[in-house]
């Protein structure tokens, strides 16, 4: 084998298929599909993310909502919507385990949020229940933190946050009752109150829809004296699909 060939058989060996397509790419996802994920143009609010229409914009940008009933978090980075083909690489991840999905989330979210300038202090994941992570076996979060944590050079810290009591699956309630399934789920754990005062604190999410557990896990880090919280979310249930934001 000569050397050009020796080359080109070793670039092809470092090439995995694409989890959308199965055509050849560096990192699990080729650059067609990738296309396809981020070629949204249209402004999102900046604190939670929503797609912006001309009639809403703001010099700000911020959605009408977050104007007039701000969350307790104060920005939203996200991938992309919650839309195919997005959605089968969700689906991928939490119910068919293929946790190969998980690092190609996070390095798209990295893209997203040093296009940003967002550098926070500390990075987690929302947690899960203990019931749905035994039955899970891994919380999808995390395993996207896990990867957004290397590029980064920052490690997630797994135990700053506790569930404090079961709830409800979100995606199995109605999405006027998810506020309240999620009121006081979560608390900082004796560990986190050290850690996140006057700090930045980056919150991981899969998918954010209503936005009320995100805004339920930034009520209690800020309540604990966390300064900005930034949730990092990989897909964004489009406003049309959820009515109200914060209901
Ligand atoms: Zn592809
Ligand atoms: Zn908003």
């Amino acid at each position: 084998m000569n050397f050009f060939a020796a080359m080109a058989d070793s670039i092809r060996q470092s090439l995995t298929p694409c989890i959308l397509c199965h055509s050849p790419s560096r990192y699990g996802l080729c650059q067609a599909c990738q296309d396809q994920i981020t070629n949204t143009q249209a402004p999102r609010c900046h604190r939670c993310g929503n797609l912006l229409t001309q009639a809403v914009q703001s010099s700000e940008l911020l959605c009408g909502d977050c104007l007039k009933d701000p969350p307790a978090f104060d920005a939203t980075v996200t991938v992309t919507d919650f839309v195919p083909p997005v959605d089968q690489m969700v689906h991928m991840l939490k119910f068919q385990h293929r946790l190969a999905v998980a690092p190609v989330m996070g390095r798209l979210l990295y893209q997203a949020m040093t296009a940003r300038h967002i550098q926070p202090d500390l990075l987690t994941a929302v947690p899960l229940s203990r019931e749905r992570l035994a039955e899970r076996g891994f919380n999808q979060s995390h395993e996207i933190a896990r990867t957004l944590g290397k590029l980064l050079k920052t490690a997630p810290q797994r135990s700053l946050l506790h569930r404090i009591r079961d709830t409800e699956r979100q995606s199995d309630i109605a999405l006027q009752a998810r506020k309240k399934n999620v009121h006081q789920a979560f608390a900082v754990s004796d560990e986190g109150k050290t850690l996140v005062k006057g700090r930045h604190i980056a919150v991981l999410d899969d998918v954010m829809t209503t936005g009320s557990t995100l805004d339920e896990v930034a009520k209690v880090l800020k309540q604990a004296g966390a300064s900005q919280i930034t949730n990092l979310v990989f897909a964004r249930t489009p406003k049309h699909l959820t009515g109200n934001t914060y209901v």
